[in-house]
């Protein structure tokens, strides 16, 4: 039996969505394709719709489907959501199956900063599908390129496969969606129903300030300085390369006293661009964290180890460039 693993925020559910269940399930011959919204995301701000009006426009978007279920199991759980727990508790539920964690190219990129994400790679096959925007498969990590296998091969006899599964490429985000929500637009890329249901319940509307006008949102230049002087990063030099540099127009640089340091300053510039902005970055370097990179496509944060700042020294290759005070 081949059992799959389709989580996410579900913050609305999309064709996106849609079309990664369809061609998981049909390329990989899934019997059962569970897709579970998470309850209480470890990796990102809480969702923006309540837990029950994300089930039921994951079940709306879903419904005809054969073989998907729609599982409420993360939301009914105490703590955070944690993938590993979840694929734990399939593996109880379908004893001898074999076990597949459908991913985004984006989510595939972020694994290694999941909790226990060696357990959930001996525990389940990975299965990737390309999104515009994320490497994904294009920058396969090291270790993951000697295990990679079609869907129409078998499965390998020990270990576990990184599945490509292919999709036409669908460019459906859903904070894009809450985004066009929120300016009284009506976006694309919703199931009829679903947009109708948002309607009805008036979700994704922006909160009025006091004075009866939005806020306007922060940019993501103050948002990553902010957060990284509130979390004690050291010397963080901001360059202006507009002008200078064709894939960025800025960076951010600073070093954490220690590895740890580093990694939790990266995610805490993750977690706060999520939250404030809904946007989501490439990160590259958390399994070894002496320098790991977040780029958010026109800003690249560097957060070094101390001595790979002095190693690097990437402020001397742009010494030319402009530094913007934060
Ligand atoms: P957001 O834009 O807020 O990050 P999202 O659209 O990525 O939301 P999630 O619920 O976070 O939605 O995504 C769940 C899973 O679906 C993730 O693995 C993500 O990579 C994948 N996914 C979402 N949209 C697409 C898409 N358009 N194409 C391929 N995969 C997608």
């Amino acid at each position: 039996m081949r059992v799959g693993l389709f989580g996410g925020t579900f913050d609305p559910p999309h064709l996106g969505h849609l079309a990664v269940c369809r061609a998981a399930r049909d390329q990989l011959g899934l019997d059962h394709l569970e897709v579970v919204p998470c309850g209480h995301p470890p990796h990102r701000s809480a969702p923006q719709a309540d837990d029950h009006h994300r089930l039921t426009m994951l079940r709306l978007t879903l419904e005809g489907e054969a073989k998907l279920a729609v599982s409420s199991r993360e939301i009914e759980r105490e703590g955070p959501s944690f993938t590993i727990h979840t694929l734990g508790e399939l593996a109880d539920a379908y004893p001898g199956a074999a076990l597949f964690l459908v991913l985004g190219g984006d989510s595939y990129d972020d694994l290694p900063s999941w909790h226990r994400h060696e357990q959930i790679e001996a525990l389940a096959h990975l299965a990737v599908i390309a999104r515009p925007g994320a490497e994904g498969l294009a920058a396969l990590r090291e270790g993951d390129r000697s295990r990679v296998s079609r869907p129409d091969q078998p499965l390998p006899e020990t270990g576990r496969a990184v599945i490509p599964v292919e999709m036409e490429p669908c460019p459906y985000s859903a904070s894009e969606i809450r985004r066009q929500l929120a300016r009284g637009l009506s976006p694309e890329g919703l199931v009829p129903a679903v947009l109708d249901y948002i309607h009805r319940h008036a979700l994704y509307v922006p909160e009025r300030s006091s004075s009866g006008m939005n806020p306007s949102p922060p940019d993501l230049l103050s948002v990553i300085q902010q957060t990284l002087a509130t979390r004690k990063a050291e010397n963080v030099v901001t360059l202006d390369l507009r002008g200078r540099c064709s894939f960025a127009d800025h960076f951010v640089i600073c070093h954490g006293s220690s590895e740890r340091q580093v990694k939790s300053l990266a995610e805490e510039v993750q977690h706060a661009v999520r939250k404030q902005l809904g946007r989501k970055a490439r990160a590259e370097g958390f399994q070894r964290a002496e320098w790991i990179l977040l780029d958010f496509g026109d800003v690249i944060v560097h957060i070094f180890s101390e001595s790979a700042r002095d190693f690097f020294r990437l402020e001397s290759l742009w010494q030319d460039a402009p530094r913007l005070d934060a």
